[in-house]
């Protein structure tokens, strides 16, 4: 196999090698006898295999056997200093361009084994149920647009509004009065017509409705307000389908994300943090049950519903990619305005009894 060295620099620094990537992680490599700088140089000059690396050595004086030059690269590979040159790109110049920073961005997370064109194939491969074209379902749109995934599935039932207007960035003026879902749809067509997509008008009253849309999707993001358990309907739903989900809201002055995935993480079911404590009466927990009455949606404003869908977009990338694990897998992610948007990560344990959970266990079992 062909290996490239990923752009760094180094400079020797007494008995080893200074290397740096990533600014903020400065490597230190023994290097006492110079064969791993000498090994670097060898491949900052191109594409090499260990065999020709090993013979350009050799024709240096550098005394290293093809085992030396197979552990280096090794050792290089586990430091995330490899790729494969023939895997840089996509190989067809118009989507190249149109990937390139989505390949910039993995060229981080690549290694031998696992490529930059790999991470943005599956991607492209993957279908994506966007549950609400709203506050945040909008942002989501875009971000998945722009992360070129290669279908979405929009769910809607809303018009168009002039009161959408501070933070719904897909719709125009002339929009007012047309189905969100059909410019959501066109928006995305128009952006690249490379994805499918597919505007579904629907009221969402019960887990059925979600049935046959949470079919042959990879991934679900968003949600649904239109009741205060709305979300254990999604819930119930991924979990029947097997399909994970990201999902997320706003409570006055904190807006948090999750996700689920089904039968790996505990379900939204499990997170009874919301949930009065059934004992002795008290103050807090009376707050508690009068805050599950009140009605959230609508404090949105552009900044945080971008940030909202961005973060959730995020966390979906790390579902159809799998650059790195889902990391808001079985835990409110809560982002508090009043602290400066601090990201407070709030795990919850998986309830040993949940009825949700047993459905995702039932269905792999199945
Ligand atoms: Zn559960």
């Amino acid at each position: 196999m062909r290996v490239v060295l990923k752009e760094c620099a180094w400079a020797p620094l007494g008995d080893g090698l200074v290397l740096v990537r990533d600014p903020r992680e400065a490597l230190t490599l023994a290097d006492p006898d110079g064969q791993v700088a000498a090994l670097l140089e060898e491949l900052s000059t191109g594409p090499a295999t260990a065999a020709e690396l090993s013979a350009a050595l050799s024709a240096r004086g550098v005394a290293v056997s093809a085992a030396d030059v197979a552990a280096g690269l090794d050792g290089l590979d586990s430091l995330g200093l490899l790729e494969r040159p023939d895997e840089q790109t996509l190989g067809d110049p118009d989507v190249d361009a149109r990937q390139f920073s989505n390949l910039t961005f993995f060229a981080s997370y690549a290694r031998r084994d696992q490529s930059r064109a790999e991470f943005v194939r599956r991607v492209r491969a993957s279908r994506v149920l966007v549950l609400g074209a709203g506050g945040v379902g909008s942002s989501v749109v875009q971000c998945l647009a722009g992360l070129g995934v290669g279908a979405m599935t929009i769910v809607d039932r809303d018009d168009v509004e002039p009161r959408n207007f501070a933070r719904q960035f897909l719709y125009r003026h002339r929009d007012v009065g047309r189905s969100k879902v059909a410019r959501a749809a066109e928006w995305v067509r128009e952006y690249d017509p490379g994805i499918e997509v597919r505007p579904v008008e629907r009221w969402i009253i019960g887990p059925g409705d979600l049935a046959d849309l949470v079919e042959d999707v990879d991934l679900v993001v968003g949600g649904i307000d239109s009741e205060q358990d709305a979300h254990l309907w999604v819930n119930e739903a991924v979990l029947r389908a097997g399909v994970p989900w990201v999902g997320g809201g706003m409570q006055r002055t904190q807006f948090m994300y999750f996700s689920v995935d089904p039968g790996r993480s505990p379900c939204l079911l499990c997170d009874e943090s919301d949930r009065p404590d059934p004992g002795e009466p008290t103050s807090a927990g009376v707050a508690q049950r009068l805050s599950r009455s009140l009605r959230f949606n609508n404090a949105l404003i552009g900044p945080i519903a971008m940030q909202l869908g961005s973060l959730i977009a995020y966390e979906a990338l790390r579902y159809l990619s799998g650059f790195e694990p889902p990391r808001a897998a079985g835990a409110q992610v809560v982002v508090d305005l009043r602290t400066g948007l601090v990201p407070v990560w709030q795990p919850f344990p998986r309830l040993a009894d949940c009825p949700a959970c047993a459905l995702a266990v039932a269905e792999v079992r199945s």
